[in-house]
C-alpha cells in the first residue's frame, strides 16, 4: 500500500494559506487516528467558509465574547469543558492548559460514536497534559432528557453550573439550555443553532479563540467576585451576533470592492 504523504514538515511555509493547510492536515491526520469523525471533515469545511467571510482573525466582536466566556468561567462553580473529536485534533495542549487556568473539568462527548474513538481522544488530551478526563467509562454516564442523538450521554456536565461546548451540534445545546445550563460556545456561524441558543457566543476560530482565553483567563484570575459579574452582565449576546454579521456585511462588501478592482483591471 503506498504510504500516506500528510507530514506537516511538507507543507511550503511560504504558501499564502500556510496556516489553513496546517490545520487541515490536523484534522486529516485525526480522521487517520480515530480522533476525527469522517464527518468532522466536513464541519472543519463548514467552519473554515464561516472563517473567510469574517476576514480569518479575531475581531473585537469576538473579544467582548471571550472577556465574558472566561469570566463565566471564572466564577462557576462546576464548569466543564465538552471535548469533541475537531477541538482534541486542532487545540489538546490549549483545552488542556485553559481547562487549568479556569479550574474546569474536560468532558468527551461525540455525536459520531466508532469503537476506539474515545481512547483516542482520551489518549490525545492525555499526552497535552491532563490527569482528569471524564466522560470514558459509560456505566458512570446518565442521559439528558429530550435528546436523542449519542451527545445524550454525559458525566459531569450533568451536575455542571456552566458548559462550554466548541463545535457542538444545536439539539444538545438546545438540550442542555432545556435543563438550565448555562452554555459557552466557540462557533464560526453565528447563525448556527447552538450560537442562538448558547448564552455567550464566541464567533471565532477554535484555534485562535483557546489560546486568546488562556491569556484573558490569566489576567482576569487578578479580577474580584464582583468585576468579573459586572463583566457577565454587560455582555449582551444578542448584541454581540448582530454585530459578528454586521462584520460579515462588511467584509463581504469591502471584497466586492476589492475583486471589482483586479477585476477591472485584467
Ligand atoms: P447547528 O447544529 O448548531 O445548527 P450545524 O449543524 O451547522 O450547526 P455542526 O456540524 O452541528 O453544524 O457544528 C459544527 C459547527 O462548528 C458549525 O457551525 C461550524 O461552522 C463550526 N466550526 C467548524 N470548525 C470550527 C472551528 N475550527 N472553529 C470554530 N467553529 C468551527
Ligand atoms: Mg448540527
Amino acid at each position: 500500500m503506498k504510504k500516506r504523504d500528510t507530514k506537516r514538515s511538507n507543507l511550503p511555509k511560504n504558501h499564502p494559506r500556510y496556516e489553513s493547510l496546517k490545520y487541515r492536515h490536523e484534522i486529516i491526520e485525526g480522521m487517520h487516528n480515530l480522533v476525527v469523525a469522517e464527518a468532522g471533515l466536513i464541519a472543519h469545511g463548514r467552519g473554515e467558509c464561516f472563517d473567510y467571510i469574517l476576514g480569518e482573525k479575531t475581531n473585537e466582536v469576538a473579544e467582548k465574547a471571550i472577556k465574558a466566556a472566561v469570566a463565566a468561567l471564572l466564577l462557576a462553580e462546576k464548569p466543564v469543558i465538552s471535548v469533541n473529536g475537531n477541538t482534541a485534533a486542532l487545540v489538546p495542549r490549549e483545552l488542556v492548559k485553559l481547562s487549568k487556568v479556569v479550574n474546569a473539568l474536560l468532558e468527551i462527548n461525540l455525536f459520531y460514536k466508532k469503537k476506539g474513538r474515545v481512547k483516542a481522544i482520551k489518549k490525545v488530551l492525555e499526552k497535552a497534559g491532563a490527569t482528569d478526563i471524564r466522560g470514558t467509562s459509560k456505566k458512570e454516564m446518565v442521559e439528558i432528557e429530550g435528546l436523542e442523538s449519542n451527545r445524550r450521554f454525559c458525566d459531569s456536565i450533568i451536575d455542571a453550573d456552566l458548559i462550554m461546548v466548541p463545535l457542538e451540534d444545536g439539539d444538545r445545546t438546545e438540550a442542555l439550555k432545556k435543563i438550565d445550563k448555562k452554555v459557552i460556545t466557540v462557533d464560526l456561524n453565528p447563525v448556527s443553532r447552538t450560537s442562538i441558543w448558547a448564552d455567550i457566543t464566541i464567533v471565532d476560530n477554535i484555534i485562535r479563540a483557546i489560546p486568546k482565553m488562556i491569556l484573558i483567563a490569566e489576567e482576569l484570575k487578578e479580577f474580584t467576585q464582583e468585576q468579573l459579574t459586572q463583566i457577565v452582565a454587560e455582555f449582551n449576546n444578542k448584541k454581540n451576533i448582530q454585530d459578528a454579521l454586521e462584520l460579515i456585511k462588511n467584509y463581504i462588501e469591502q471584497q466586492k470592492k476589492d475583486a471589482f478592482k483586479i477585476l477591472n483591471n485584467h
